[in-house]
C-alpha cells in the first residue's frame, strides 16, 4: 500500500513550495487509495513553534489536503529515537565518539589543508583488531553512526533520474549529542521506517541528506522508500521565490481573495504536466496525478496565471458561496445590507471579470452605499433637459413588468419617445442609482436594484 508523507519543519508560515510538496504527495495517496501522514519535524526546538503547526495545518486544511495519520511530532518520539540509537551501539551501527568538538575541529582543518574533503577521521570508529584510545574521564561522548567505507549509495529519483554518491564523500554522521538528543537525518530515517512511508517526494534541497538517510534505514534493517526531490520554485524574475516576490505564504492567497480550488490547480501545475490540461478539478487531479510527469527543471511562479485561473473558478463558483467570502469585506468597507439587492446575485452580476473576490467585492460595493455623485457630475449629466424623461422613465418603472426584458424594452420606448441616444439617459440613471458612471448595463442595476429604490432615487431629483 501506498503511504506518504508531508513533514513540515514548522518554523514559520506554510509557503508555496511546502504547499506543493504536500499536494503531491497528498495526490499520490489518494490516487492509491493509500495514506497521508502528516509529521511535524519540531527538533529545532529554538525555531519550532505551536504557530507555526497551527498556520501549517490551516494552510493544508484551506487547500483541502487532509492527512489519513497524525499529526505526529518528533519530539514526541524521543524515547523511540532513543531505543533505536542503543540497538544500533548494540548491533556495531553506531559507536561512540569522545573526540573534542576542538579535536573533530582540528582534523577537518588538517584535512582541508591536505586538500580532502574534510570529515570525521574514524579515530573512535571501531574495526577489527583495531584498539581504540582510551576514553577520557568527564566527557560525554556523540554517537556516530558507521558509514560503509567503500562501495556507492546510489537510489532511483522518481524526479531526477539516478544518482549516486560515494561512500567516500559521506562521513561517519553523530546520530545522537552528547546529551542524548537524536539529529536530523537519523530522526528522519526512524519516522520513515517506523511510518512505513513508501514514497518520500520533497524539495530538492534535501537531495545531500539522502544518501546518509539510505545508509541509515539500511543498518537498522528497514526497506527502502522510493525517492523524489522537486526542483525548486522560483519567482517570474527567476530568483529563488522568497519574501520579496510578495505573497510566499499560502495563507496570504485567501486574504487577496484567491479560492483554494484555483491555488490547487495552479500549484499541480508548477512542477507537473498532463499534457496541455491547464484546468481541472481536485478529483481530476488525483485521478491524473502519477510521478511520471514530474517536472526536472525549476518552475516559476506566475501571478498573472494564478490570477486567471482564479477569476476561472471565480466564475464557476456557487454565488452564496462567494457572499460568504465577500461579506465580511464589505460591511468593514462600510457596505449597507439591508434594504439592498440580494448579494450573491449581484456578484453573479460582477463576477465575470473579477480576478479575486476581493476585486469582486470591491467592484460591488456600488450596489450597498448611499450614492453619493459628485455635484459637478451631477450638473453635468442630470442636467434640467434631461429631467423630463426621468419623469417619464420614472412613471414607467412604477408598472413595468420586472424583468431584465421589459425593462430593456421600456428603456427603448422612452429613448425613443424623445429622439434621444442611451447615454443621455443612462448616465443620469447610473449617477442616480449608483453615484458613479461606471456600472454594468443599465437594465441590468436597474433590475437589482428592485422597483421601490429606482422609485426612491430618481424622487431626489424630480
Ligand atoms: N522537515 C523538512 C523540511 O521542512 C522536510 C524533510 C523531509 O521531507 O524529509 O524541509
Amino acid at each position: 500500500p501506498v503511504r506518504t508523507r508531508f513533514a513540515p519543519s514548522p518554523t514559520g508560515y506554510l509557503h508555496l513550495g511546502g504547499a506543493r510538496t504536500a499536494l503531491y504527495s497528498w495526490a499520490y495517496a489518494r490516487h492509491f487509495g493509500g495514506t497521508f501522514v502528516l509529521r511535524i519535524e519540531d527538533t529545532d526546538v529554538e525555531r519550532s513553534t505551536p504557530e507555526a503547526v497551527q498556520a501549517i495545518i490551516e494552510g493544508m486544511k484551506w487547500l483541502g489536503l487532509d492527512h489519513d495519520e497524525g499529526p505526529f511530532y518528533q519530539m514526541q518520539r524521543m524515547d523511540r529515537y532513543r531505543e533505536v540509537v542503543a540497538q544500533m551501539l548494540a548491533e556495531g551501527t553506531a559507536y561512540h565518539c569522545y573526540s573534542s568538538p576542538e579535536e573533530v575541529e582540528a582534523m577537518r582543518e588538517r584535512m582541508r589543508a591536505a586538500g580532502e574533503k574534510p570529515r570525521y577521521d574514524g579515530t573512535w570508529r571501531p574495526e577489527p583488531g583495531k584498539t581504540l584510545p582510551a576514553v577520557p574521564a568527564d566527557r560525554k561522548p556523540v554517537v556516530r553512526f558507521k558509514n560503509p567505507l567503500d562501495g556507492d549509495v546510489s537510489w532511483d529519483d522518481v524526479v531526477k533520474g539516478t544518482i549516486t554518491i560515494s561512500n567516500r564523500e559521506l562521513d561517519d554522521l553523530v546520530i545522537a549529542r552528547p546529551d542524548g538528543t537524536p539529529t536530523y537525518n537519523f530522526c528522519v530515517a526512524v519516522d520513515d521506517w517506523d511510518m512505513q512511508i513508501t514514497h518520500v517526494i520533497r524539495g530538492d534541497d534535501h537531495v545531500n541528506n539522502t544518501p546518509r538517510q539510505i545508509n541509515i534505514l539500511r543498518a537498522i534493517g528497514a526497506p527502502l522508500p522510493l525517492y523524489g526531490h522537486l526542483p525548486m520554485i522560483l519567482g517570474a524574475d527567476g530568483e529563488k521565490l522568497s519574501k520579496r516576490h510578495g505573497a510566499v505564504s499560502v495563507m496570504d492567497y485567501p486574504a487577496q481573495g484567491f479560492l483554494p480550488e484555483a491555488m490547487l490547480n495552479y500549484l499541480a501545475r508548477l512542477g507537473w504536466s498532463h499534457g496541455d490540461d491547464e484546468v481541472f478539478s481536485t478529483e481530476q487531479f488525483c485521478e491524473w496525478f502519477n510521478l511520471n510527469h514530474l517536472s526536472k527543471s525549476a518552475a516559476q511562479f506566475n501571478n498573472e496565471k494564478l490570477a486567471w485561473l482564479n477569476n476561472h473558478y471565480i466564475k464557476q463558483a456557487d454565488n452564496t458561496r462567494l457572499a460568504d467570502l465577500a461579506r465580511p469585506q464589505m460591511l468593514a468597507a462600510g457596505a449597507v445590507f439591508e434594504g439592498a439587492p440580494d448579494l450573491a446575485q449581484v456578484l453573479g452580476m460582477m463576477k465575470e471579470r473579477a480576478n479575486t473576490v476581493n476585486e469582486l467585492a470591491a467592484a460591488s460595493m456600488l450596489f450597498f452605499r448611499e450614492p453619493q455623485p459628485e455635484a459637478e457630475l451631477a450638473a453635468q449629466h442630470i442636467t434640467d433637459a434631461i429631467k423630463p424623461v426621468l419623469a417619464q422613465f420614472a412613471e414607467r418603472i412604477a408598472t413595468v413588468e420586472w424583468s431584465k426584458e421589459a425593462v430593456a424594452a421600456m428603456i427603448k420606448e422612452v429613448l425613443a419617445a424623445n429622439t434621444i441616444k442611451m447615454p443621455l439617459l443612462a448616465m443620469p440613471l447610473r449617477l442616480t442609482l449608483t453615484g458613479q458612471l461606471q456600472t454594468p448595463a443599465i437594465d441590468q442595476v436597474v433590475v437589482i436594484f428592485g422597483r421601490e429604490t429606482v422609485l426612491a432615487r430618481l424622487a431626489k431629483w424630480l
